[in-house]
């Protein structure tokens, strides 16, 4: 049985083919899957019935299984999906006024291993599958529009950003048909700007992606100079920051009037003096030389979510206040990230809850019984207005 979310349409055409159908049956199986959540081939009324027949004998649209679902008082939503082996992977939905930002992972756990982040202190799993990956955006999707009483044409979801557990550039072969669906006209239909792959800095992959579909890019900087970044995301031992930056520009000449995304976790004492902020701002302004050239980026500050095995703190607020001041009189955009769904510890990119979660994950297993919170009404629409320093 193949699961046909491992298929962007491209992909789905070729597999139809091989079935002896004719490819734009694939267009009309991809709508039903991707635009109408429907996984019932009996129910596809405009293939023909040797098709479906077919179908049903060797094909599946299956979602993961959820080991927990928790609703927070903001109206952000967490799925935990088992992806076997004791693997957790975590989802979370951000509701926000006028749109509805998803957080999806790509790995279960992570090689990078940055100081800051709890995936990366689980060490890596492994890679999901395009099927998984997509799965999690089918699931929110088609399960938001239902709670919500969407009417056909209407999303729950408007924006999606490739920030869960995973560095998303190292499982390149399987997040490229991701975006592809999401992005596809037949499919989810996000714009390229509406979908944010965020990476450590795997320079040979951000200029594949470039090429092959240069959705929204978010980098992972954390640090203004090589020594710092070295120890705080090991990746940048291979990937030095000068080479990192050449790359987001190079990545830019694909879409000139675009922007890159920063990221900055804020550490106590580590990377947040008044120094560093103009350190930072030196870099990323540049002086129009050769030698500095700058990026056109803004940068989002995330308040760092502590875990007891980081041994590290969140910045003072008067401190990242201090610091996204610099960056702004320097005239540089600068977001300081709201944290959302803090009681259910479900910030997008925030996964410090995600260890015990994945204890609770094998003790609910073990239990034979996966409760799941009951979720009050929950509607995006009404959720607070905060400004994430995202796109729209
Ligand atoms: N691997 C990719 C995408 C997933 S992490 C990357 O590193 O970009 C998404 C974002 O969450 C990254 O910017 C990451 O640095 C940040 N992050 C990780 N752990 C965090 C923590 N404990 N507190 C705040 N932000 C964190
Ligand atoms: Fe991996 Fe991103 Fe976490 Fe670093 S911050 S360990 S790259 S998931």
């Amino acid at each position: 049985m193949v699961n046909l979310l491992q298929f962007d349409r491209g992909a789905l055409g070729d597999w139809c083919e091989q079935q002896g159908e004719q490819a734009f049956r694939a267009t009309q199986l991809f709508r039903w899957i991707h635009q109408r959540g429907e996984r019932d081939f009996t129910a596809m009324s405009n293939l023909a019935r040797s098709f479906r027949d077919k179908l049903a004998a060797s094909a599946e649209v299956v979602a993961l299984p959820i080991a927990s679902e928790q609703v927070a008082e903001d109206g952000t939503i967490k799925w935990l999906f088992d992806v076997g082996a004791g693997d957790a992977v975590e989802t979370v939905f951000i509701p926000e006024t006028g749109r509805g930002t998803l957080c999806i992972s790509s790995q279960a756990g992570c090689a990078v291993n940055c100081r800051f982040c709890a995936t990366g202190h689980q060490g890596f799993s492994r890679n999901l599958t395009t099927a998984e990956i997509v799965a999690q955006l089918w699931h929110a999707e088609f399960e938001l529009r239902r709670r919500l009483g969407l009417r056909e044409g209407e999303r729950a979801i408007t924006n999606v950003v490739m920030m869960g557990m995973g560095e998303p550039l190292q499982n390149y072969g399987n997040v490229v048909p991701a975006l592809r669906t999401m992005l596809d006209d037949h499919g989810y239909g996000l714009s390229r700007r509406r979908v944010t792959v965020s990476t450590s800095g795997v320079v040979p992959m951000i200029d594949r992606l470039r090429d092959d579909c240069p959705v929204a890019l978010a980098v992972s900087l954390h640090a203004p100079d090589d020594a710092l970044r070295d120890e705080l995301v090991p990746l940048n031992r291979k990937y030095p920051i000068a080479e990192l930056l050449a790359s987001a520009r190079r990545y830019l000449e694909r879409a000139p009037r675009d922007f890159i995304t920063i990221e900055y976790c804020m550490l106590d004492g580590v990377n947040d003096s008044p120094a560093q902020a103009e350190a930072l701002l030196a870099l990323l302004r540049g002086d129009g030389s050769a030698d500095r050239p700058g990026l056109s980026c803004k940068v989002n500050l995330i308040p760092f979510n502590p875990f007891a095995a980081s041994g590290l703190n969140r910045s003072p607020d008067a401190r990242v206040g201090a610091f996204a001041a610099v960056l702004q009189e320097g005239g540089i955009v600068t977001t300081v990230r709201k944290t959302r769904g803090d009681d259910i510890a479900a910030a997008c990119g925030q996964l410090a809850g995600e260890v015990q979660d994945r204890t609770r994950v094998a003790e609910r297993r073990a239990r034979a019984a996966l409760p799941v919170r009951v979720a009050p009404p929950t509607s995006h629409r009404t959720g607070a207005g905060v400004a994430s320093g995202r796109r729209t």
